[in-house]
């Protein structure tokens, strides 16, 4: 791809203080843009100072949500070197949730590449202190001036990324999470399965509730039956249950995680059995309450692994692991930050070096 780079005249004062940095609320100076037209597809791949953007107020967008999303990012190793995790899933996913909004795809090395060279621009904004990273957004939405429903025939697609501080600064400590019976999140056929704003938009109400309530997330259940768990939240979800590990099957409603896949891949390797099925609340407070509960943790890329103390279910609640986190968890979280920040070998293959 021939990127045309345009530098900023004015970069920004970098953070000072990385324990202050928080999560999605600062930007590095460049963003990396495309645009597509039909007739012609992608063109113009460029990176240029980060700004804001001109819009119509008739842009589809802003009426119909034809969006997708990713979210990814880029870690500093103790040697300087800079990486990434497994980016071509994030292509391979960006690819299909494209496909689902009727957004045209784009090759995954094109991904790829312009996510790259950007980190290797804004390679300083990388933060430098432990468990911190740079949080990559790769999004792309609809700019047909017209308010007709159908696909658009111009889109913009763009990478922005921000500085994050350490998801844990006073160390793992298991969250309150909270079993939705009203709100679903995402239904058969519909667009559960992929990164688009529009499930967002749909979780928010639900989120606030939790959060009025004291929970920190809310547990998904199925758009159909409302009896089978999804997600917690924007993650992926796993129990231990009598030393076995599981999880809720892909079954075009849930969001399929990189991180979930990556830890199904390590407790495979360990030697655990793992079961992607259907587990209804039902199921899951029963094994709690009779003591087979052993552990219960989500899974995402801001967190990666968020272990799970206290459920409550409309009038049934339960504490797990005694609220504190298990062993299984743990060994997830060594094992895949230890890979990610170059302290452990990268024996899975997941690692793409940004910088030597
Ligand atoms: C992004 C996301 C996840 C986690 O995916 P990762 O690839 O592990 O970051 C889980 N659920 C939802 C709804 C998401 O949007």
């Amino acid at each position: 791809m021939d990127i045309r780079i345009e530098l900023t005249q004015n970069p920004k004062a970098k953070p000072t203080d990385e324990s202050k940095l928080g999560f999605g609320r600062i930007f590095s100076d460049h963003m990396f843009l495309m645009n597509y037209t039909d007739g012609i597809g992608w063109h113009d791949p460029r990176i240029v100072p980060y700004g804001p953007f001109m819009l119509d107020p008739a842009c589809m967008v802003l009426h119909y949500a034809q969006e997708v999303f990713e979210g990814m990012k880029a870690y500093r190793t103790a040697d300087g070197t800079i990486q990434l995790f497994r980016p071509y899933e994030n292509a391979r996913r960006f690819a299909a949730s494209c496909e689902r909004l009727c957004v045209p795809q784009m090759d995954e090395d094109m991904f790829v590449e312009g996510i790259t060279k950007l980190v290797e621009i804004d390679q300083d904004w990388v933060p430098y202190s432990p468990e911190t990273s740079l949080y990559l957004r790769p999004f792309v939405f609809a700019t047909d001036e017209h308010l007709g429903v159908h696909a658009s025939k111009t889109y913009q697609y763009a990478v922005i990324a921000a500085p994050s501080g350490c998801y844990y600064p006073e160390g793992i400590n298991p969250v309150r999470i909270y079993v939705e019976s009203r709100d679903v999140r995402a239904v058969r056929g519909g667009t559960g399965y992929t990164k688009c704003g529009g499930n967002y938009a749909a979780s928010i109400r639900a989120g606030q509730i939790a959060e009025d309530r004291g929970y920190t997330q809310v547990l998904w259940l199925d758009g159909v039956e409302q009896k089978y768990i999804e997600e917690v939240g924007s993650m992926n979800v796993m129990f231990k249950i009598n030393g076995k590990i599981i999880t809720p099957a892909l079954t075009g409603s849930v969001l399929p995680g990189i991180t979930r896949m990556s830890c199904l891949e390590l407790l495979r390797n360990w030697g655990y059995e793992v079961e992607e099925r259907l587990l209804s609340a039902e199921e899951l407070f029963d094994a709690a309450e009779s003591g087979a509960l052993e552990e219960a943790w989500g899974t995402g890329t801001a967190a990666v692994v968020s272990p799970i103390g206290e459920m409550a279910w409309d009038e049934r609640s339960c504490i797990v692991n005694e609220g504190k986190i298990g062993p299984t968890v743990q060994k997830l979280y060594d094992t895949i930050t230890g890979i990610q920040w170059g302290k452990l070998e990268d024996t899975m293959d997941w690692i793409l070096k940004v910088t030597k």
